[in-house]
């Protein structure tokens, strides 16, 4: 077993040219790297700092590729304290506000703001996050989570009862890895030992579970090639990566599926091996109470405050489907999105079904297409019964009753040939995996 990552020459130009793109986008995150820049707690617990003077900061600046290279503004000269916070294992948002001495009322302001990304419902462990505090009033002018160098949201003051959201996402660059290995008792765990996560290998099981039986087609002996994209910000890695292409030899047959565009696995042939999606996630048919906005103005402040999903009116208890197989990834209860459900499915989607009044499915569980996932209902920031459902693709919502969801079970005509032309470009690195990774 090996595997193999080292970019070529070509790469690392290559790299070094969008370097210097993203210098341009850190430079217009000027503002958001101004409150960024501040301490970090060296020991990385939740010991809360707070900076007063820039100059004590290299080791904060050299972990927040943010902050690099940014003039450090001064926090007296702005009126502004910053205290910085890492998020631990078994901390929560409200003693964290706690012990910045930062009230719940605006606690409670900032989760309506984080209410169409409900960002802060999912704090991991080495997340940071940080307050930027007016010194003469105490209050809070500005909050940032940091989750990792390429992903930050912004919190910001818009009046004295509430705050606006901002999504900073940085593209960064991505470098393909090759991981090959022979299967020896079994894919699920030859993968894992070559090193991708159970996730990832978890996932890649489900995605050919209608092309092949693992445990009656597998046999020790037979390999896989997986070629993985790593997501790096200024050559730090992110922690995103994705799958590419996998091809697995067994004894008489060989599988492959390719990750497209639009966010889709299809075989080399250019058959989708996800199934279907459904266009709606319940049965019959309910009006559209509010349709999909990014760019929403708030009918009382005028600011953009986006709608992420479309909300269809309808009797609480209605019986809430999956859009499509996948994993359920959150089961959560929130202020303002109420009890929702998140699922990650196959491919680069996912889909979320907000102010569920019951849910009947648990984190981790699998469900399948038009599996009865919760009830409809009334519960958060809610003024009356029903649903508001969200489609993500690689990340970003888009409007589910028009995006182009995997309805079909083929790549469309007009994009066979940019298909086919993708396919061939990654099988010859699969092919030649060593000369074009690890030639140069
Ligand atoms: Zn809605």
């Amino acid at each position: 077993m090996n595997a193999t990552w080292k970019p070529t020459v070509e790469q690392l130009k290559r790299k070094r040219r969008r370097r210097l793109l993203l210098c341009v986008v850190l430079l217009v995150a000027a503002g958001l790297a101004a409150m960024l820049s501040c301490s970090l707690p060296s020991d990385g617990k939740t010991s809360l700092t707070a900076t007063q003077t820039p100059a004590s900061q290299p080791a904060a600046e050299q972990s927040n590729p943010v902050a690099l290279d940014q003039p450090t503004p001064s926090p007296d000269s702005s009126g502004h304290t910053i205290l910085s916070r890492t998020i631990a294992e078994g901390d929560n948002l409200s003693a964290i506000f706690d012990s910045c001495h930062i009230d719940q009322t605006t606690l409670f302001a900032i989760l309506a703001a984080d209410e169409s990304l409900l960002a802060l419902d999912i704090l991991r462990p080495g997340n940071r996050l940080t307050f930027k505090v007016e010194e003469s009033s105490g209050q809070l002018a500005e909050m940032a989570l940091y989750i990792n160098p390429a992903h930050q949201v912004v919190y910001r003051r818009t009046d004295d009862t509430s705050f606006e959201s901002e999504e900073v996402v940085i593209p960064g660059t991505w470098e393909n890895q090759i991981i090959e290995a022979e299967i020896d008792a079994s894919f699920y765990l030859s993968a894992m030992a070559a090193g991708l996560s159970e996730q990832e290998a978890g996932n890649i099981t489900h995605l050919f579970k209608n092309k092949l039986n693992f445990s009656r087609d597998i046999h020790p002996g037979d390999r896989f090639q997986i070629i993985r994209s790593l997501q790096l910000v200024d050559d730090t890695l992110t922690g995103q990566s994705h799958i590419e292409a996998i091809r697995i030899f067994a004894r008489n047959h060989s599988y492959a599926a390719f990750l497209f565009s639009d966010g889709n696995y299809y075989d080399e042939k250019g058959e989708s091996l996800a199934r279907a999606f459904r266009r709606y996630p319940f049965n019959g048919r309910h009006r559209i109470s509010s349709a999909f906005n990014p760019k929403r103005r708030h009918p009382v402040t005028g600011r953009i405050a986006p709608h992420r999903g479309v909300d269809f009116a309808m009797p609480t208890g209605t019986p809430i489907l999956a859009a499509a197989d996948g994993e359920i990834t959150r089961v959560k209860n929130h202020p303002y999105a109420g009890k929702y459900v998140e699922i990650k499915h196959d491919g680069q989607y996912l889909s979320r079904y907000m102010h569920l009044s019951r849910v009947s499915v648990y984190r981790g569980q699998k469900v399948k297409r038009g599996e009865v996932i919760a009830r409809s209902g009334n519960t958060g920031r809610s003024t009356g019964p029903h649903l508001h459902y969200e489609l993500h693709i690689k990340g970003r919502a888009v409007n589910p009753l028009t995006a182009a969801i995997p309805t079909a079970t083929k790549v469309p005509k007009n994009q066979l040939a940019e298909f086919k032309q993708h396919v061939q470009r990654f099988m010859a690195l699969l092919d030649n995996g060593d000369r074009d990774f690890v030639g140069a």
